[in-house]
């Protein structure tokens, strides 16, 4: 996995990954004003580009097909009918499950220029994505009905994908669910289950399976050729994007050098000039190349996408605040972790966080969004480490996102205990910084005990799960060291806990394995946090309060004043195990909080935070 720190941005994401109590659906009366959740929910249905903001009024959304009817009559039309076609039903069931989430974006005369080149980029790039994917060759055989056409265009192929639908067969955009056949390797071997395996097996294999190259035949035939006349366009339309941009010099640099890529298949001079980019010599963020796997079945195959954001300078401040005392902190972490860690000499790497504009081909998903990535994955660029990592920070911040994570939180919490969460941004961008802080503090990844890496000692998958508990504890034991010193107000370290402890319960309610039982990181992570905050009196669990939502019975209750306390201890219990490779005092960790409900309770959380729909992004740039 190259994308260790996406998943520490993982953290942040399901911290923004809750939805909206979805409005009691009622059947309209003939006069009756659609609430605007349904509003929302039945536009998606019906394919129909729009989204209702809060003030009532309408913005249009990209990566539609174009549309030209009367959205508002429609939509009222919508709100009365009843789907009597089985299949239709299930697909409507599948798109209702996503709770449309706005990414909205107002462009400044001087930038309409640039963004609308990039568009352009967007629209092939999704051209060349369905083509790798196979849904380009199954686009003509979908029915007229606007429903499936809607599932097609969101679920990026004829696959339903949400919770309640996805192992339904006869749920499918297009009837008799044809299987949707990729385009990266020839299709007559795809009939084989095993088709990867004999691919991995045969003589060429590491010929035929490198990432920038589809298979066709017995042969690698590289990008550039197989997608020749969209990689050219795309590459025309980079240069003339960077025609548009004045006091840009790194990213004009970067645009001509992924045009040139774009040509020539090679993408290290991309890379190469990407990685000259940061969010001191650019205000944007853009990434265009194929580079994730894991959309192929084989997962050999990079797939292209376009990531356009803004650079966010919000993190230049905390780290401004940050780097003086990073000694310190780390100082205090080593304090904790005991011997025979030792305190050693320390450098933070923070991601450049990123406000997202629009995410194009293998970006944008039909249910929630990719909230960090590192890259690139191949080449000098990345066997050197000088790739460039990312938090897309602004994603789940809409009013609809906020409001859904609240009713989640009041779900669990009591009213008291509510009193300390903002459901704001800045809690939420402390707590990504101090966590990613924390990755660069204590025992870290090339920290050895008795000449042992932590994976030769824990085994990777309880590795993984002790470093990043180790962060997600520096993100709670590093607000008190920070309070202290006045860099972080005493409401913000109170928001930021509260903050924190709703994030855990969003990842406890996911599950703490797989379908293949594979641990689920941050699951493992936040339910031993809760566990242990429980077992230290931070936290105490009445079956007989009531929540602050006032309906639910059972709710937790923050205690503030054990808090500090609680989360030392922690620190010292986490960062010591790691010094020492205590495989002991680990096995318990997990048994007790992870594979035990005695402390955490699992099923209540789940049932509570999962009424919930998912986040399904829409996308809007507009003056
Ligand atoms: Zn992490």
């Amino acid at each position: 996995m190259r994308r260790v720190l996406l998943v520490v941005l993982l953290v942040a994401c399901s911290r923004r990954h809750e939805p909206q109590p979805r409005k009691h659906v009622e059947e309209p009366k003939p006069e009756a004003k659609i609430a605007r959740a349904d509003f929302n929910r039945l536009a998606v249905r019906k394919n129909v580009p729009v989204f209702q903001l809060e003030d009532g009024t309408t913005v249009p959304l990209l990566f539609y097909p174009p549309y030209s009817g009367d959205a508002q009559a429609e939509i009222a039309k919508a709100a009365k009918e009843t789907i009597t076609d089985p299949r239709i039903q299930l697909v409507a069931k599948d798109l209702d499950q996503g709770r449309p989430t706005l990414v909205q974006t107002k462009v400044a005369p001087d930038e309409k220029a640039f963004v609308d080149h990039m568009l352009k980029v967007a629209q092939l790039t999704d051209e060349i994505y369905d083509q790798q994917t196979g849904a380009a060759m199954l686009a003509d055989k979908l029915p007229a009905d606007p429903e499936s056409h809607s599932l097609f265009r969101r679920n990026r192929g004829v696959k339903c994908v949400a919770p309640a639908t996805e192992n339904d067969p006869s749920c499918s955009a297009i009837p008799g669910s044809p299987r949707q056949i990729t385009g990266l390797y020839p299709t007559d071997i795809q009939a084989a289950p095993d088709f990867c395996k004999q691919l991995e097996a045969k003589p060429n294999a590491k010929e035929l399976l490198t990432p920038f190259t589809v298979v066709q035949g017995d042969k690698p035939v590289p990008y550039s050729e197989a997608y020749r006349d969209k990689m050219g366009a795309i590459a025309a339309e980079l240069e003339a994007a960077a025609g548009t941009l004045k006091d840009e010099p790194a990213l004009v640099a970067y645009l001509r050098a992924a045009a040139s890529s774009f040509r020539t298949n090679d993408w290290t001079p991309a890379d190469e000039a990407w990685a000259a980019m940061n969010v001191d010599n650019s205000k944007w963020y853009v990434r265009a190349a194929p580079d994730e796997v894991y959309s192929d079945p084989c997962a050999h195959k990079a797939m292209f996408h376009l990531t356009l954001a803004r650079i966010n300078q919000g993190s230049k401040a905390w780290q401004g605040k940050l780097v003086p005392v990073q000694q310190e902190m780390e100082a205090a972490v080593a304090v904790k972790a005991g011997a025979p860690y030792a305190a050693r000499k320390v450098t933070f790497h923070l991601p450049d966080f990123i406000d997202i504009v629009i995410n194009a081909g293998d970006d944008r998903t039909p249910l929630g969004a990719t909230i960090g990535e590192s890259l690139p994955n191949w080449g000098p660029v990345a066997n050197e480490g000088r790739g460039r990592t990312v938090a897309m920070v602004n994603l789940y911040l809409d009013p609809d996102s906020i409001a859904a994570r609240r009713a989640q939180a009041e779900s669990v919490l009591d009213a008291a205990s509510m009193a300390g969460y903002t459901g704001t941004q800045e809690p939420q961008l402390l707590e990504t910084i101090l966590h990613e802080a924390t990755h660069n503090l204590g025992p870290a990844h090339e920290y050895q005990v008795g000449g042992k890496t932590d994976e030769q000692v824990f085994g990777g998958p309880i590795a993984a799960v002790l470093e990043e508990l180790k962060a997600q504890t520096g993100a709670l034991f590093l607000l008190e060291f920070l309070r202290a010193k006045g860099l972080v107000s005493d409401d913000l370290a109170r928001a930021a806990y509260a903050d924190s402890i709703v994030w855990a319960l969003g990842h406890i309610s996911q599950g703490m394995y797989t379908g293949t039982k594979t641990r689920k990181t941050y699951g493992n992570v936040a339910a031993i946090q809760i566990g242990y905050l429980l077992d230290h009196g931070a936290l105490t669990w009445d079956p007989h309060a009531t929540a602050a939502n006032g309906r639910d019975q059972g709710a937790l209750t923050i205690h503030p004043d054990k808090l500090v306390a609680a989360c030392d201890e922690m620190m010292k219990t986490v960062a010591g195990i790691k010094a020492r490779g205590d495989v002991k005092a680990a096995t318990e960790l997990f048994a007790k909080y992870v594979d035990a409900s005695t402390v955490v309770p699992h099923a209540v959380i789940a049932e509570r935070f999962l009424r919930f729909p998912k986040a399904s992004f829409v996308y809007s740039v507009t003056p």
